[in-house]
């Protein structure tokens, strides 16, 4: 069998298999974070092995919150671009009528 990675929570090698009812799952005794419970002792073991580090999702998170800040900041400033043509398009439109009138 794979060797268990250590736990990802508490990296202690608190780390066992439990199995029920045909079913496998790996548990860290010290924290209680889990895998799903498996078919396969096998498939425990590499879905526990293959957790997605914690370091790697922070990181990702940092990430998308960067993008989600960006994206905010450009949603405003076309909301005041947006605004300001708006405003631009009014007087236009005063301007464009006043002259037609003036012209009957
Ligand atoms: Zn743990």
């Amino acid at each position: 069998m794979t060797d268990l990675k250590p736990c990802q929570c508490t990296n202690l090698n608190s780390v066992t298999t439990e199995s029920n009812y045909g079913k496998h799952k790996v548990k860290c005794y010290f924290c209680g974070m889990n895998t799903d419970w498996c078919d396969t002792l096998e498939d425990a073991v590499i879905s526990w092995n293959s957790r997605p580090r914690e370091e790697q999702l922070q990181a990702a998170i940092n990430d998308l919150s960067t993008q989600l800040n960006t994206f905010h900041q450009q949603v405003t400033e076309l909301r005041d671009e947006l605004r300001l043509t708006r405003n631009m398009n009014t007087r236009l439109r005063e301007r464009f009528n006043d002259l037609v009138d003036q012209q009957e």
